[in-house]
């Protein structure tokens, strides 16, 4: 790999093309000519241009249509490193991928996103020049890194605004301190679940759906909303934070301030807390024992295991958060009619008691042609949704396009 200078800026009909075979895998020109709707002298001018920037390369030809096969053009793979990184609550989690994606280091360590953002950037540099130094590679020769934090960011700036779980991060400038790091980098900061739902829509079973929704539940409920194939943001980078939807105007306050908001009644910390009052009040001999085990600290985990075991009040509590995020998710597809629904967060470890909850809540709740040819899954990706979107978040915007 050689280094390059960075970002480097392609025409319209280079940047569609680059896209163009990343989406799909090897094309040839008169693939291209088809689907970008170009000229044959145009799509030669753009393929020998892409091919001269080492950004293409040639691949063995492709199935003949009578006559000669035609030749292949693939991604470069060796034309420059992006870097992904999913900064959770609780823990970091990092790869390093080719410039197809390809996934050539990962590493994951427990954090504290309560700590100073100067100390764990610094860290996430570090670990990622450790990444690089590993393939043999130099740290100019990483071409764009994407930063997944689990807060409200304003995506052109990628500032946290008002982050409750990291309160020390607001305003901090990411991008200018890690790209002192990087010099050739293009550091790009956004929502974790919003990298979720890319990393679903580009490598996982979302791959080729224009519209749906990825709902993260962990400490924390969000949505990721994938319009006509791409992210939708908002206009100012908060939308999908549907943790905050009312759904009981009596109910508890939350950390935002308002009463009755989903997450603080059926995420993760509600659903510990659930689980301990059926403890103490002797509702449950598995939580009951549990608790004693734990030295009174209950997590949503076991109150999973709990209901996995049989146990009926766990199962309940399971029931009564599915419903409630049940309940959201039909307004949500009344509003935006998705085609699919990806569950994803530590919670959706749960398992298919909350899955079938969920959906019939909002089989119930929903109209009948939005729900024709919706499907609720749970996300294939698992763990690693985060840090897969974050490298092809990072893939995305290795170019400018002018
Ligand atoms: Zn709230």
């Amino acid at each position: 790999m050689r280094a390059i200078r960075a970002p480097l800026t392609l025409s319209s009909p280079e940047g569609e093309t680059v896209a163009a075979i990343r989406r799909t895998g090897p094309l040839s020109r008169a693939d291209l000519e088809q689907q970008l709707e170009l000229s044959r002298a145009s799509v030669a001018a753009v393929v020998n241009t892409l091919l001269s920037l080492n950004i293409l390369r040639e691949v063995g030809p492709g199935e003949s249509q009578g006559g000669r096969p035609p030749q292949l053009y693939a991604i470069n793979g060796a034309f420059g490193y992006v870097a992904g990184v999913d900064v959770g609550a609780t823990s970091i989690d990092l790869a390093l991928a080719d410039f197809t994606g390809r996934i050539l280091e990962r590493h994951d360590e427990p954090a504290d996103v309560r700590d100073d953002p100067e100390p764990m950037l610094e860290h996430i540099a570090d670990l990622i020049a450790g990444m690089v130094a590993k393939q043999n590679g130099r740290p100019d020769q990483v071409l764009a890194i994407g930063i997944g934090v689990p807060g409200p960011v304003k995506f052109a700036e990628g500032v946290l605004i008002a982050p409750p779980l990291m309160p020390t991060w607001e305003f901090f400038p990411i991008k200018a301190f890690i790209r002192q790091h990087f010099p050739a980098a293009n550091v790009v900061v956004d929502n974790d679940v919003n990298v979720m739902a890319i990393g679903e829509a580009s490598a996982g079973t979302g791959k080729g759906l224009d519209n749906f929704i990825f709902l993260k539940i962990g400490t924390g409920i969000g949505a990721g909303i994938i319009v006509n194939g791409h992210i939708y943001r908002g206009h100012d980078g908060a939308a999908g934070d549907v943790g905050h939807i009312c759904i009981d105007y009596n109910g508890p306050i939350c950390h935002c301030g308002n009463a009755g908001c989903l997450e603080i009644m059926a995420a993760g910390p509600a659903i510990a807390a659930r689980g301990k009052e059926v403890a103490l009040a002797g509702g449950s001999d598995f939580l009951r024992k549990r608790l004693e085990d734990n030295k009174g600290v209950l997590t949503a985990r076991d109150v999973a295991e709990a209901a996995k075991a049989g146990d009926r009040a766990a199962n309940e509590i399971v029931r009564d958060s599915g419903r409630m995020i049940g309940g959201m998710l039909a307004s949500l597809v009344n509003f935006f009619n998705p085609q699919m629904i990806f569950i994803g967060g530590g919670v959706s470890n749960i398992g298919y008691r909350l899955l079938s909850s969920i959906r019939q809540a909002v089989l119930r709740r929903s109209t009948a042609l939005s729900t024709r040819h919706l499907r609720i899954e749970f996300s294939q990706l698992g763990a690693d949704a985060g840090v897969t979107g974050a490298i092809w978040l990072a893939l995305e915007h290795v170019f400018v396009v002018a």
